[in-house]
């Protein structure tokens, strides 16, 4: 469908290139509530796709880098109260090896798993992030349309989708459209240069503002020059967007002077193990498994920096439970707890990835135990909630959950967790009602209605007679069919 979509867009005849980046503060044509409904159709999709990945412990990473960012736009005044409540400020992640990140408009993000396990410390990372949210936060996804008027928002959305599909499989792109056209709509979507340079100066002032180290801004910006030089746009679709003209690099020159020594700060113990979780999550043959766990077999290992012995084992272990090799993998949890434990952060992290391997090889009973039940963070909680599913406690786990989308009802895992608790307790219209509210969450709004009207059969037909979460339904039904309809008249 999203290819479909993307060769009618091909047959437009090309458009003028678009005009002069107007000045900042200038009006433009799409509203946030307009720009934020076209992000959600594409993040509909991309929730859709069979690469999106809901990783509650690299989310987690990356929240810790992207919350602090958002605070400090906020305070430079940069992210306006109207744009915080209207924007939806959601990173999706994909299971892509390829680096890569891209502001969608209405402040959804994408960020591909090769990008964290690319960067060296968490201050590169935060410079692509920083970099982004300027562009979100400049609107220049906005003045991208409406230098483009001819072009339906609809269709920008479209076009920007058929983007994605063409970064991730290249060849399947060139053979769907002549090269010509492709280019056309490539240069359509991307931001200009001005916008680039904006983005960079921006997003360099939010990132060091957040307490971020400023020479990872530079060490990132090495990195993509590398990369530009041995053109490597194959593993790096980020330069296709983000080529490293001149003006960058020469603003980048001068940032460099205010950064002294642009040598990549060490990665700590913490964001090495999470670079290694992102490399091996977005690996996906056994060759390549096989060799990370050769890795940790290596003599040389144990002379290697602490951080190093951690990546490889946290890899090791991962790629063992990939292969459900569980004794091998546990084998190499315990070498990964005595090289994490003097750092407590690496050490839970340690303990949150014993808990995954427990719960793959059957012994639910295990995450009690290395997971505190008590905690309050998203790894923990999930993980508590996978066991407690699986080892009768689907009460507490419902408890739980409760409160967790009370607090946040965008949690599309934490919602399909709740209503396989409801159903395990025979409440049937609790979890449809709870699967209903994962589609909300997932912007699939057609879907949620058909559950929602499925839920209402079954309490027509006196199949439950829980009458508070009836209404309750009748209610939602009738927000979320709102919702649908506006939907579709964009279209
Ligand atoms: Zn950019």
């Amino acid at each position: 469908m999203i290819v479909g979509v993307l060769v009618a867009a091909a047959l437009l005849p090309p458009l003028p290139a678009p005009a002069q980046l107007p000045t900042l503060g200038d009006g433009s044509e799409m509203t946030v509530s307009a720009e934020r409904r076209m992000g959600a159709r594409i993040a509909r999709e991309l929730y859709r796709d069979p690469d999106y990945l809901d990783d509650p412990v690299v989310a987690e990473y990356i929240q810790g880098i992207w919350q602090p960012l958002l605070a400090s736009a906020r305070t430079r005044g940069e992210l306006t109260p109207e744009m915080d409540l209207g924007f939806a400020w959601e990173i999706l992640l994909g299971r892509d090896p390829t680096v890569n990140a891209f502001a969608l408009p209405g402040g959804y993000l994408g960020v591909h798993l090769g990008l964290v396990g690319l960067v060296s410390n968490r201050d590169e990372l935060a410079s692509v992030l920083a970099h982004e949210l300027s562009h979100v936060t400049q609107r220049h996804i906005s003045r991208l349309t409406s230098q483009q008027s001819k072009i339906a928002p609809w269709m920008f959305g479209a076009m920007i989708l058929g983007a994605l599909v063409l970064g991730r499989n290249a060849d399947a792109g060139n053979a769907m459209i002549a090269g010509g056209q492709a280019l056309a709509i490539q240069s359509q979507l991307n931001f200009s240069r001005d916008m680039e340079r904006e983005a960079d100066r921006i997003g360099y002032g939010v990132m060091t503002q957040a307490g971020f180290d400023p020479r990872g801004f530079v060490t990132m910006f090495d990195k993509l020059q590398q990369a530009a030089r041995l053109n490597d746009t194959g593993s790096f679709p980020y330069l296709r967007t983000h080529p490293t003209t001149t003006e960058r690099i020469a603003d980048m020159q001068s940032r460099q002077e205010l950064a002294a020594r642009p040598v990549a700060a060490p990665p700590t113990m913490v964001h090495a193990m999470m670079a290694a979780r992102a490399r091996a999550l977005s690996i996906t043959a056994v060759d390549a498994l096989r060799s990370r766990v050769a890795e940790a077999g290596l003599p040389g290992l144990a002379t290697q920096l602490p951080s190093r012995q951690a990546a490889v084992l946290y890899a090791a272990v991962l790629a063992q439970d990939k292969q459900r090799d569980f004794v091998a993998a546990r084998a190499l949890l315990a070498r990964l707890v005595s090289v994490t434990s003097a750092d407590p952060a690496a050490a839970r992290l340690t303990r949150l990835l014993s808990a995954e391997v427990a719960l793959d090889s059957g012994e639910p009973q295990r995450v009690a135990t290395l997971v505190d039940p008590q905690a309050t963070t998203r790894p923990d909680v999930m993980l508590t909630a996978q066991a407690g599913l699986r080892t009768g406690h689907a009460r507490d786990v419902a408890q739980q959950l409760q409160t967790w989308v009370a607090r946040d009802p965008r949690d599309a895992t934490a919602w399909q967790l709740l209503s396989e608790a409801y159903a395990a307790q025979g409440l049937a219209l609790r979890s449809i009602r709870a699967s209903a509210e994962a589609q909300v969450a997932l912007l699939d709004y057609a879907a949620a209605v058909d559950r929602f009207k499925a839920a209402q059969d079954l309490v027509r037909k006196g199949g439950d007679v829980d009458h508070i979460e009836a209404s309750i339904i009748d209610t939602r039904v009738r927000e979320v069919e709102l919702l649908l309809r506006e939907q579709a008249l964009e279209r």
